[in-house]
Order: C-alpha cells, then structure tokens, then sequence
C-alpha cells in the first residue's frame, strides 16, 4: 500500500530528511586515507544522536551499524568495521535518520583523496542517473518512467544495473511501497501522484549486473569483482515538481 503524506506531514518529515542529509555531509569530512569504516560510522553515529534523531538502519532487520558503508567491490550494505580506507577507495555511505516519525534515507559515493578516471565516470554517471530518474518523479508518470530513464542513462556506458536491490516508499517506515527499481519500461507501473515520497537509489556496477550477498547476511559485493557506485535521495512527489528532501547544503 502506497502512504500518501499531505502537506503537514511533509513538514514534520523535513527534519529527518535534513538530518539524514548532514549526516552524509560529515561523512565526507571524516572520510580520509586511514580511517576504519567502524571509526566513521561512529561519527555519523554522534552526529544523528547530537541532532536529536536516531539512526534509521541501526537494528533494522537486525543490520548492526548506524550506516551502510560499502567500499570499492561492496556495491551495498557494507558493514562498518576495522577496514582502514585507502587512497583512490571509493566508499559509499547509506544512512538515514528517524525523528519526529519519520525516516530520512540517502547515499552517496565518495573517493579517498583521488581516484581513476574509469572511476570517476562512474561515480559521475551513476550520480547523473539518479537525477534522470528524479526528472521524472512527476503527477501523472508511472514509476516505470523513472526506472526506464535510470536504466536508458546507465546503459549507454556498458554498467551494469543492480537488479536485486532497488529504490523504495519511505516515511514513516523506512521502506514503504512502491519498489522503485533501477530499469524498467517506460509508462508502466504504479502511477505517481502528490504526496508520495520515495527514495531512487540507483545501484551501479562497473561491470555485469550480478552481484553476491556474503555469509554475513548483508554485505553485497559485485560478481566479477568491479567496483560499484550507489547514490540516493529521498524526493517527495507534488504539483510543483520532484522535490529533493534530502538535498545536502
Ligand atoms: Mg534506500
């Protein structure tokens, strides 16, 4: 079932939204060569709890960290740990903050100092995709224009679309419906109309679209062992246009 949200509740959820998004900008400060993905989860960690908030993915289906941190061949899901970053890494963080009721959601992929061009292109067009989709969160287009746009911009370059994970409902559960995936045909699926909000998280692998959840449960790494970029927002749907919730200052 899709949960409308109306104009006050949209309010209320910018809270978590903002906070969710600050949490990704104090990602990119702490992220540095040499610090463990356990060290900056526990920055994130301080800064939702300090906001007043409470981190979204922490105990969520038993996930054991404030964030998913995921490193060059984890595409999601990456558990925090004693992994020391290193130059040219690049580490995406998913996190989201619960406050007031509702849950903020949003991923980036950073790079540890500098990194390949092959990299950078990637990063650059996963990115590029996400705002392709997000043009088409409009009233009256179905999820499937979103799904086909991430898909016609991802395609082009060879990448590969993850297809086991994909983008969600969220508000006040973290995934709410409708699944958003990241391929798709255009004018099919449910219908967007005002009030919806749901994160696009495009999940991108430099090559092939296969990927492996390890023995953990959680990490998920890409099949032929390339690197993988993700990024996310959480948009609402309204007459105006797609609004990014989570838009970083
Ligand atoms: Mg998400």
């Amino acid at each position: 079932m899709i949960v409308l949200k109306t104009q006050s509740e949209l309010k209320t959820m910018m809270k978590a939204m903002r906070i969710s998004a600050e949490t990704l900008n104090i990602a990119e400060e702490t992220i540095r060569e040499g610090i463990t993905t356990k060290e900056l989860d526990k920055a994130l960690y301080d800064f939702i709890i300090r906001s007043g908030a409470k981190p979204s993915f922490l105990g969520l289906y038993g996930f054991p960290a404030t964030a998913c941190i995921s490193v060059n061949d984890v595409v999601i899901h990456g558990i925090p740990d004693d992994t020391r970053l290193k130059y040219g890494d690049i580490v995406s963080v998913d996190v989201g903050a619960y406050c007031d009721g509702f849950h903020g959601d949003n991923a980036y992929t950073f790079i540890v100092g500098d990194t390949s061009e092959e990299n950078k292109k990637l990063l650059r067009e996963t990115e590029a995709a996400l705002y392709k989709g997000i043009e088409q969160a409009v009233v009256g287009n179905r999820v499937g224009d979103i799904s086909h746009a991430i898909e016609q911009h991802i395609s082009q370059f060879g990448y590969g679309i993850v297809r086991q994970f994909v983008g969600h409902g969220v508000g006040r559960e973290m995934h709410e419906d409708p699944e958003v995936p990241n391929f798709g045909r255009a004018g099919h699926g449910p219908r967007l109309v005002e009030g919806m909000t749901i994160a696009i998280e495009p999940m991108v692998n430099l090559k092939g679209d296969a990927v492996k959840v390890m023995p953990d449960g959680w990490t998920t790494k890409t099949a032929s062992g390339s690197v993988a970029a993700h990024f996310e927002h959480s948009i609402a749907i309204t007459s105006n246009g797609p609004v990014i919730l989570t838009k970083r200052k």
